[in-house]
């Protein structure tokens, strides 16, 4: 996977090395001498990673990081703090000004292509949502919003899995000042515990004295419930070979043993963060999408959505030698009611009318806005006798009912239909459409409040 880093640091000599490194794994790498360039370079290529030093004259690494998070446009992209102190105050301080993890220098090659590699994956997968959303925007059918980076992480929720008990009552103690915690310490029960409980992170050792703790956060990767919560695994501080392998597993973080709790808490922060964003694209996305296919103001499909589903229906109908029929409905008049009353009862009439058509048509039926105040019922698996009783059955409903305009008051409104059915091989959902508004142009000129059929 090859990917854009941007490397900032005031010595050249280091930028020169760290560029030496990633071009010889085929990164792409930008670089930046200071604080102003980085956030800069940042705007304009919107690099997939940034590793920046802390120590830089006039803004340091710390600051850069907090500008760059606060920022909406590229508030997503990782960053990882290159500290020459291994002093553990600087490594909270660049994880609390919102970097995702640090490294210190000398850099060790392997621990900075596991970094890399795993914030990149990450990276990536933002991209493809971010991209999804902005398509939505786009085209109209979605609000552009702010996609801020940060969320309350108070109160989420965290799974431990540790059968050390002093460690994990230590450990729980810390979390408890920020997260809701479940404790396992035994952790036979961890992937149906960790299925049900909705958990924001998943904390699980790989110290466990009878179960590969490895094994396990896999299992919980693997299984549908879990998929999206980062899993963060704690490792003993001296095993580097299960912590790169961690990472090349694809967990979001390791926690090294024995545990420094400020530490802890920010990474889970960092994950738990993480998380949230995806999951406001993710729902954003869906929002669009259905927006896409539904009338904002009667929650109907639209005519989008009408036009190559009728195909689809058509096709099917023909091929299983079905039945199929479809209705346009129109309101008799409707102008006189935007005259009388204005536009915005008129809105409230074509909701209420929408929902009569709602309750009165099968589940299997599908009910489009057509238009202004035309209606289409589609009526899979309906004949011609069957889908005339069901358009007069409609017909005589909305007469019935008195539509709500405001105050206590209502008006009675009466509609005109036109029924048309899938004929012969040959026919289209277009022809078929194209009989059924000649149909309720009869029905119009019959003198309205009728049904006909062609
Ligand atoms: P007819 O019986 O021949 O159908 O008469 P009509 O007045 O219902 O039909 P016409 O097509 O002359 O007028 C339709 C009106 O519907 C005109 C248009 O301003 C109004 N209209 C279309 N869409 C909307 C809408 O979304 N809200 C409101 N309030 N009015 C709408
Ligand atoms: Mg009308
Ligand atoms: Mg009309």
């Amino acid at each position: 996977m090859t990917a854009q880093i941007l490397v900032v640091d005031d010595v050249p000599a280091n930028i020169k090395l760290l560029e030496a490194k990633l071009s010889s794994e085929y990164y792409g790498v930008i670089t930046a001498k200071d604080g102003f360039e980085a956030i800069e370079m940042t705007r304009v290529h919107k690099p997939d990673l940034i590793l920046l030093d802390v120590m830089m004259p006039g803004m340091d690494g710390f600051e850069t990081c907090r500008k760059i998070k606060e920022n909406p446009e590229i508030s997503h992209i990782p960053i990882v703090m290159v500290t020459a102190l291994s002093e553990k105050s600087d490594r909270i301080k660049g994880l609390e000004a919102g970097a995702d993890d640090f490294i210190t220098k000398p850099i060790n090659d392997t621990a900075l292509f596991a970094r890399v590699r795993s914030l990149v994956r990450i990276k990536v997968l933002l991209d493809e949502l971010r991209l999804r959303d902005r398509t939505s925007v786009e085209m109209g059918i979605a609000h552009n919003r702010s996609n801020t980076f940060v969320a309350d992480v108070t109160g989420s929720r965290v799974l431990l899995v540790d059968d050390d008990t002093v460690q994990g009552k230590h450990t729980v103690a810390k979390l408890t000042e920020t997260y809701a915690v479940e404790w396992l310490e035994d952790p036979a029960d961890t992937l149906k515990t960790a299925a049900r409980g909705n958990f924001d992170a998943i904390l699980i050792s790989t110290l466990l004295s009878d179960v590969d703790g490895l094994r396990l956060a896999s299992q919980v990767r693997g299984q549908e419930e879990t998929r999206n919560v980062p899993v963060i695994v704690l490792v003993d501080e001296d095993d580097t070979n299960i912590m790169l392998k961690a990472l090349e597993m694809g967990f979001n973080d390791y926690l090294t043993v024995p545990l420094d709790k400020n530490e802890m808490t920010v990474r889970i922060r960092t994950q738990i963060r993480r998380k949230k964003y995806q999951e406001m694209l993710r729902s954003h996305y869906q929002q669009s999408v259905s927006m896409a296919v539904t009338d904002a103001l009667t929650g109907l499909y639209n005519r989008h959505y009408l036009n190559s589903h009728l195909e689809n229906m058509v096709r099917k109908a023909q091929q299983d030698n079905k039945f199929l029929s479809l209705m346009i409905l129109d309101m008799d008049h409707f102008k006189s009611v935007n005259d009388s009353y204005g536009h915005d009862v008129g809105d409230m009439v074509l909701k209420q009318l929408a929902e009569i058509m709602m309750q009165t048509a099968r589940l299997t039926d599908l009910a489009a806005r057509f238009g202004g105040e035309e209606f289409v019922v589609l009526m899979p698996e309906t004949d011609r006798n069957a889908a005339l009783i069901a358009a007069n059955r409609m017909l005589e409903t909305i007469e019935k009912t008195p539509f709500n305009i405001g105050g206590d008051k209502t008006i009675s409104r009466t509609v005109s239909i036109g029924v048309a059915s899938l004929s012969a091989a040959g026919d289209s959902g277009e022809s078929l459409l194209k009989r059924a508004d000649e149909a309720l142009f009869e029905a119009k000129n019959g003198g309205r409040n009728q049904v006909r059929w062609r």
